[in-house]
């Protein structure tokens, strides 16, 4: 879920405010994203056991090898296998992918409380996120595609930049997962949540940055990707657009530090609405999630392409 700060029924931790607790990760300012309809977000049960401190690991790039010779192959060597460039569509590319939440969120209220300056407002450093009637927990599902979709982009030939490596433990702040992926200099970023909306809602919402600052540059840019991301999610998976929230699974949101203090082209993609039985029911499956990943490498490419 991406949290709407200052709304009733987001912020599950309330405002922090001077008496936030101090946490390494919490250095600097973050965004912390959660659920549309203010549900959801920060209700779940807790999972698994606590973990440890949250990486923000920056994995180098895999060294793949050209799949059938260099593509740089000297003029007139030309084998029967050339190389096509479309073997490795995002040679050179970096993908930034924040998997929102974290696994041990859980059992550190205190700290992802902390308040942030998300560019805009104070919003807390992260929340739990939702969870599914069932018990899969928003952090885990969102692990789940962003790990599909760093293979598929590595093998794609992208640099993937992780705002958090594993699902056991807390944070980092909303605010320092953009700048992870700012300072990164990513191409494009993607944020993945699922919401945690209306029980009766289906369907994905795109969130897009609004202009405010510091995505001045970018606002163009991440609405064309999110077109790609939009087109890419209805014609890979079964999911359909937003029947609760948007305008054709897209909505433009201004309370998010991952959106507002982005520097690179980045969407937020609510996957589907985890209190919705019939959306709960993909959700959870390894399937959907990999057709989750497919679409968003589909749109990846169409953008950078
Ligand atoms: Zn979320």
């Amino acid at each position: 879920m991406a949290d709407r700060t200052g709304r009733p029924g987001s912020g599950r931790f309330g405002r922090g405010g001077a008496g936030t607790a101090v946490v390494p990760w919490l250095a600097g300012v973050s965004l912390a994203a959660c659920g549309l309809a203010g549900a959801g977000c920060g209700a779940a049960r807790p999972p698994a056991p606590p973990g440890a401190a949250a990486p923000v690991v920056s994995p180098a790039p895999r060294p793949a090898p050209p799949p059938s010779g260099p593509a740089t192959a000297p003029a007139g060597s030309a084998s029967p296998a050339s190389p096509s460039p479309a073997a490795r569509p995002l040679a050179g590319k970096i993908v930034g992918i924040d998997p929102g939440h974290n696994g041990g969120n859980f059992t550190d209220p205190g700290a992802i409380a902390g308040q942030i300056w998300n560019g805009t407002e104070w919003e807390a450093c992260d929340t739990t996120g939702t969870t599914t009637d069932g018990g899969y927990t928003e952090a885990q599902f969102n692990f789940d595609v962003a790990t599909y979709l760093e293979a598929d982009l590595r093998r794609d030939g992208a640099r993937v930049v992780m705002t958090r490596t594993s699902n056991d433990g807390t944070g980092p702040c909303v605010n320092t997962r953009a700048e992870i992926i700012n300072n990164a200099r990513a191409d494009v970023a993607v944020d993945i949540h699922a919401d945690g909306g209306p029980a009766a809602g289906r369907g994905f919402t795109i969130l897009e940055p609004v202009a405010d600052g510091p995505d001045d540059q970018v606002i163009a840019a991440s609405a064309r990707f999110g077109g790609d991301v939009r087109q890419a999610l209805l014609a890979g998976t079964p999911m359909p657009e937003s029947d609760y929230t948007g305008v054709d699974g897209i909505m433009p949101r201004d309370d998010l530090a991952g959106l507002n203090l982005t520097t690179v082209p980045k969407v937020l993609v609510e996957c589907g609405n985890m209190r919705n039985a019939t959306d709960a029911a993909l959700l959870v499956t390894a399937r959907f999630q990999q057709q989750v990943a497919a679409a968003l490498t589909a749109a990846i490419v169409r953008f950078l392409g």
